[in-house]
C-alpha cells in the first residue's frame, strides 16, 4: 500500500470519526500482512478496537455525568465483612433486570456498612449497560427542587430527575425534612413511578419515614408508590469505617452490642 493510501484512508477515517482505526490502521494493517489474515480478520481486529474505544468513552463520560461522590465499582466491595448481605442478590441487581422491569432498590442500613459504595457500584453497572444514571442525595435533590420552584423552574428540574432511566437518591433520613420538602419529594416520586427505576438508600427504617419527612401521610404516600415494585436489602452489621478499629478491639462488634 502506498503512503498516499494509507494517508486517504486515515483522512476518510478521521472525518468518519473512527478515531481508534485511524490511530491503529497501520498496526493492524502490518499485524494482518505477517499473519496473513484475511480480510474479515482484518476487518474485526479493527472494528472490535473501534467499538470497545467508543464503549470506553461512553462510559466515562456518562460516569462523569450521573454526578457520584465517588466512583467504586461491586467488585472492590467485600463481601465477606458484610455476611447479612446475599452476595448472589447483589450480582443478580449487577444484571440490571431491575432497570427493565422497572423496579427499585432500597438499601436499608446504619452507617457506613455500604448502602453508598453498593448504589454507586449498581449505578456504574447500570451506565455499562447502555442507561443513564443519575446520583443525588435526598438533601441536596430537595435543595434543588426547592431553589426551582421559587424560581418557577420546578417543571424543569423535575425533568433533570425523570429523565436518566436511574436515579440514586442517597441518604434518606439523614436530615429532617420539612413539610414543603416532603411535598417536592412526592411529586418527584410521582413522576417516576412505574416509569423509572430508582434505587434508594437509608439508615431510617420505613417505620420510621413518617418523622423523616415530618408528615405521616406524606411518607405513606411515598412509600406506597416506592415499594410497589421493590427490592428491600436490610444490612445489619458493622461499619467498615470502623473495621480497623475492631480488628484491634477498641469497639464491639454490632452483633455483641444487640445482644
Ligand atoms: P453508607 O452509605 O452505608 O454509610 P458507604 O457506602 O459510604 O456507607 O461506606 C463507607 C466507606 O466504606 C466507603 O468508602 C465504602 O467504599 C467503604 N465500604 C463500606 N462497606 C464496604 C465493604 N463491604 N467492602 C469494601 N468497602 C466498603
Ligand atoms: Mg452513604
Amino acid at each position: 500500500m502506498s503512503a498516499a493510501q494509507l494517508e486517504r484512508l486515515q483522512e476518510q477515517m478521521q472525518r468518519l470519526r473512527l478515531f481508534k482505526s485511524r490511530e491503529r490502521l497501520e498496526a493492524v494493517l502490518q499485524e494482518a500482512t505477517a499473519k496473513e489474515a484475511t480480510y474479515a480478520d482484518f476487518l474485526d481486529t479493527l472494528l472490535a478496537e473501534e467499538v470497545a474505544s467508543k464503549t470506553a468513552k461512553h462510559v466515562t463520560m456518562r460516569t462523569h455525568l450521573a454526578r457520584f461522590p465517588f466512583v467504586k465499582s461491586l467488585e472492590t466491595f467485600d463481601f465477606s465483612y458484610q455476611p447479612s448481605l446475599d452476595k448472589k442478590q447483589i450480582q443478580t441487581l449487577s444484571s440490571c433486570h431491575f432497570i427493565e422491569h422497572g423496579e427499585n432498590v432500597v438499601f436499608l442500613g446504619p452507617p457506613g456498612v455500604g448502602k453508598s459504595h453498593l448504589a454507586v457500584g449498581l449505578g456504574l453497572k447500570a451506565i455499562e449497560h447502555g442507561y443513564r444514571v443519575l446520583f443525588a442525595t435526598a438533601a441536596g435533590l430537595i435543595t434543588a427542587l426547592t431553589k426551582a420552584a421559587a424560581e418557577g423552574r420546578l417543571d424543569e428540574r423535575l425533568k433533570i430527575y425523570t429523565v436518566p432511566r436511574l436515579l440514586i437518591i442517597d441518604e434518606i433520613g439523614y436530615l429532617p425534612i420539612d413539610r414543603a420538602g416532603a411535598n417536592l419529594f412526592f411529586q418527584l416520586i410521582s413522576r417516576r413511578y412505574e416509569r423509572g427505576p430508582m434505587i434508594l438508600t437509608s439508615n431510617q427504617s420505613f417505620g420510621s419515614w413518617g418523622d423523616v419527612f415530618g408528615d405521616r401521610v406524606i411518607a405513606t404516600a411515598i412509600l406506597d408508590r416506592v415499594l410497589h415494585h421493590a427490592i428491600t436489602i436490610n444490612i445489619r452489621g458493622n461499619s467498615y469505617r470502623l473495621k480497623d478499629k475492631l480488628k484491634a478491639g477498641l469497639v464491639k462488634p454490632v452483633e455483641a452490642t444487640t445482644t
